[in-house]
C-alpha cells in the first residue's frame, strides 16, 4: 500500500553575474520544501553554510556578566516563589540537585520551572543522566498534578532554552512545564492537520511518518527503547531540527517515569553530535496532546540556535522567520541525519 505521506520538494535555482569570478554568471540553487503534515513551506538555501559561533561558558561565571541569579542554589530559597497548597503542598519539589517552583512571569494557569542544576553554568557534556533524569521526572510530575487541579486544560508542554542564542535569559540550565488551553499556533496546525489525517486514512500520521521515514532511511536516525529518532523534513532552524516520536504515548497521562530514560538516551547522543559541530544553544520541547485521542502522539524536538556573529551578535532569526513565519535552514535534513547517525 502506498504510503498518504508526500514529501515534496521544489528545487529551482537563481543566476546573477558573479563578482568573485569576474563577472561570469553564476547559479545558486535552493529548495522549498512543503511539510508533509501541516503543509507549511520551508527554504533550503545558502548551502554554504553557517558557521555556529563559540560561546565563552565561563565568562557567563565572571560576577560581571552574572549578575544576581535566582536560580543558583544560595538564592533559591528566598529569590524563588512557592506554589499554592493545593497545588504543590511543600511549596516547592526538590529532587537532587533539580528543583521545581512557579514561573515568577507565568504565561498560563500553571507555569512551571525547573532548576536543573546546582552549577550556574553547565556546558553540553555536564548533562548526565542524573541532572536529565532528575529533571524530567519532576516536571512531568507537575503535569500530572495539573491534571488533577485543572483536568480541563488539554495541553502540556515542556520547553527548554539552552543559552543566550536560543531567547535563554538565565543562562543556568532551567526547563519550562505548563498546562494550557493555548499551546501555540504550530501546535494547534499539527493538532487540526493529524485529526484530518485520521478521519481521511483510519492511521495516525505520526505512525506512517515513522514507517516511512524507516523505509526511507534518508532521515531515519534511530530507536531508543519507545522513540523513534529522525531528521524533520522540513526545519525551524538554520541548522536542522531533530525529531523523536514515541507512538504510544498519547497525553500526559500515558507517559511514566519508564518514558524518561528514552529521551535521555537519545539526547545525550544528540549533545555528542552538537558537541562535535560546535552547536552550544538550542530550543526544545516535549508536546503532550489532549486526553482521549490517538491522533497526535507526544514528540520531541530540538533546535539548534547560534548567533550569526559574535562580532555584534546577529541573531539567526530574522525577517523570514519572524514577519513571513518562514523557517530557513542552511543544511539539507538528510546530510544532518548521516552526520547525527554517527552517535546513535
Ligand atoms: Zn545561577
Amino acid at each position: 500500500m502506498s504510503s498518504p505521506i508526500n514529501f515534496q520538494i521544489v528545487e529551482s535555482e537563481s543566476s546573477f553575474l558573479d563578482p568573485r569570478s569576474d563577472y561570469t554568471q553564476t547559479t545558486i540553487r535552493f529548495q522549498v520544501r512543503t511539510d508533509p503534515l501541516t503543509k507549511r513551506t520551508g527554504h533550503f538555501s545558502h548551502f554554504v553554510g553557517l558557521t555556529p559561533q563559540k560561546l565563552d561558558l565561563e565568562a557567563y561565571t565572571k560576577p560581571e556578566l552574572k549578575g544576581f541569579c535566582p536560580f543558583c542554589p544560595e538564592n533559591r530559597g528566598k529569590a524563588t516563589p512557592q506554589f499554592l497548597k493545593e497545588i504543590v503542598p511543600e511549596g516547592r519539589t526538590s529532587r537532587n540537585e533539580a528543583m521545581l517552583v512557579p514561573n515568577l512571569f507565568p504565561y498560563e494557569v500553571h507555569s512551571s520551572i525547573v532548576i536543573m542544576t546546582s552549577d550556574h553554568v553547565v556546558p553540553l557534556n555536564g548533562f548526565d543522566e542524573t541532572r536529565l533524569f532528575d529533571t524530567l521526572l519532576l516536571g512531568t510530575e507537575f503535569l500530572k498534578r495539573t491534571r488533577k487541579v485543572s483536568p480541563s486544560l488539554p495541553y502540556h508542554l515542556v520547553t527548554w532554552n539552552y543559552m543566550p542564542p536560543s531567547g535563554g535569559g538565565l543562562v543556568h540550565p532551567h526547563q519550562q512545564y505548563f498546562a494550557t488551553e493555548h499551546p501555540g499556533n504550530l501546535v494547534m496546525d499539527e493538532l487540526r492537520a493529524s485529526q484530518e489525517f485520521y478521519e481521511k486514512h483510519g492511521r495516525t500520521f505520526w505512525l506512517e511518518l515513522i514507517n516511512e521515514e524507516m523505509k526511507r532511511g534518508e532521515r531515519y536516525i534511530g530507536e531508543t527503547t519507545q522513540a523513534h529518532w529522525f531528521t524533520s523534513f522540513v526545519c525551524f532552524s538554520r541548522l536542522g531540527d531533530i525529531l523523536c516520536v514515541f507512538p504510544d504515548v498519547f497525553s500526559i497521562d500515558d507517559f511514566n517515569e519508564s518514558h524518561i530514560p528514552s529521551i535521555i538516551s537519545g539526547l545525550l547522543k544528540v549533545f555528542r553530535y552538537y558537541q562535535s559541530t560546535g552547536i552550544y544553544s538550542f530550543n526544545a520541547s516535549l508536546i503532550f496532546g489532549p486526553v482521549g485521542q490517538q491522533s497526535f502522539p507526544c514528540h520531541f524536538r530540538i533546535v539548534p540556535r547560534s548567533f550569526l556573529n559574535m562580532r555584534d551578535y546577529a541573531s539567526d532569526m530574522a525577517f523570514f522567520q519572524i514577519i513571513l513565519a518562514e523557517p530557513v535552514c542552511m543544511k539539507l535534513p538528510e546530510q544532518i541525519c548521516r552526520e547525527v547517525r554517527e552517535y546513535f
